[in-house]
C-alpha cells in the first residue's frame, strides 16, 4: 500500500514536469502576430504558410489535448512548430 502511495506521488511529479516543461517551450513560442513581425513573408492573401518550407498547411494542434486552450500551429509538411495561440 505504501509502494503504491509512493509511486503515485512520483507519478504525479513527473506528470507536472512533463506538464510544465511544455507550458515553458510553449510560452517560448510566437504569437501569430509575432510570428508575421518575424517573418512578413509568411503572411500571404490566402493565409499564413510556413517559414521553414513555404507550406500553407498548417494544423491547430491542442497542448495537452485536442480541445486545450493552448494550440499550437504546426506545419503538415516539415512538422515545424510555428506559433501559438
Ligand atoms: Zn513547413
Amino acid at each position: 500500500m505504501e509502494l503504491l502511495i509512493i509511486l503515485i506521488i512520483i507519478g504525479g511529479v513527473f506528470i507536472f514536469f512533463i506538464q510544465n516543461k511544455n507550458l515553458e517551450s510553449y510560452y517560448k513560442l510566437p504569437k501569430l502576430e509575432e510570428y508575421i513581425q518575424q517573418n512578413p513573408k509568411c503572411a500571404t492573401e490566402n493565409g499564413i504558410k510556413c517559414v521553414n518550407c513555404g507550406s500553407r498547411s498548417i494544423k491547430n494542434w491542442g497542448l495537452y489535448k485536442s480541445n486545450s486552450k493552448e494550440r499550437l500551429h504546426i506545419c503538415n509538411h516539415c512538422n515545424s512548430t510555428l506559433y501559438r495561440s
